[in-house]
């Protein structure tokens, strides 16, 4: 059966979609079914319906946040991010989206006041210091586009009063890192090394 809800430690995970406009070196889903013995390769994606389906029997107060994560790229289902956020939301539940960041290039507008009232946190991946080493390790569909897309789109993030953050992994070049660093210190956006898994 499909896993579209896990929970690992204190959060609870929503997996949404395996699709995604990036094919990353590091992605998780490289060689790998899915997290800790969550299979999280989706036969079929769930509805908004289905996954609201599943919150409603969830206790919410045991989760110090919900996460849109899984296997892809959460706002390729921006729709259904809206909704059930907003459903969250509505429950009192703190949400956070890990993203690449490129929706508004997907979707050929700002999608980001969709968001508004569904989502506190945007948690976007970097992942690189300049487009052109963006797209060498990360091969998005949009090209070098990709990479200022989705420093716009973290600027306008934290305009629009999201909680924002950026995140590189720690397999980054040393001088790549403090790049993203510094340009991160100069829009005041925390950034976040995380270490590949
Ligand atoms: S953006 Fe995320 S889900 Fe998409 S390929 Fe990269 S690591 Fe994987």
């Amino acid at each position: 059966m499909d896993t579209y809800l896990y929970r690992l430690g204190d959060k609870l995970y929503l997996n949404l979609t395996n699709r995604c406009t990036n094919a990353c070196e590091f992605c998780i889903r490289n060689g790998r079914e899915g997290m800790g013995d969550q299979t999280l390769w989706l036969e079929k994606e769930p509805s908004t319906e289905q996954v609201i389906g599943q919150l409603e029997h969830t206790d919410l107060s045991a989760f110090e946040e919900v996460v849109f994560c899984g296997f892809g790229e959460p706002l390729l289902r921006l729709d259904a991010v809206a909704a059930i956020g907003r459903y969250l939301k509505g429950r009192g539940a703190s949400v956070r989206v890990n993203t690449n960041g490129q929706a508004d290039l997907v979707y050929g507008r700002e999608v980001l006041d969709e968001l508004v009232g569904a989502v506190d946190t945007l948690s976007i991946s970097m992942n690189a210091a300049s487009a052109g080493e963006y797209q060498k390790i990360c091969h998005s569909e949009f090209g070098e586009a990709a990479y200022p897309a989705l420093l716009r789109f973290a600027v306008s993030a934290k305009e629009k009063g999201f909680r924002t953050v950026l995140s590189v992994v720690d397999t980054l070049p040393a001088e790549q890192i403090e790049a993203c660093r510094a340009w991160c210190d100069a829009h005041g956006i925390p950034l976040r090394v995380r270490r590949y898994e």
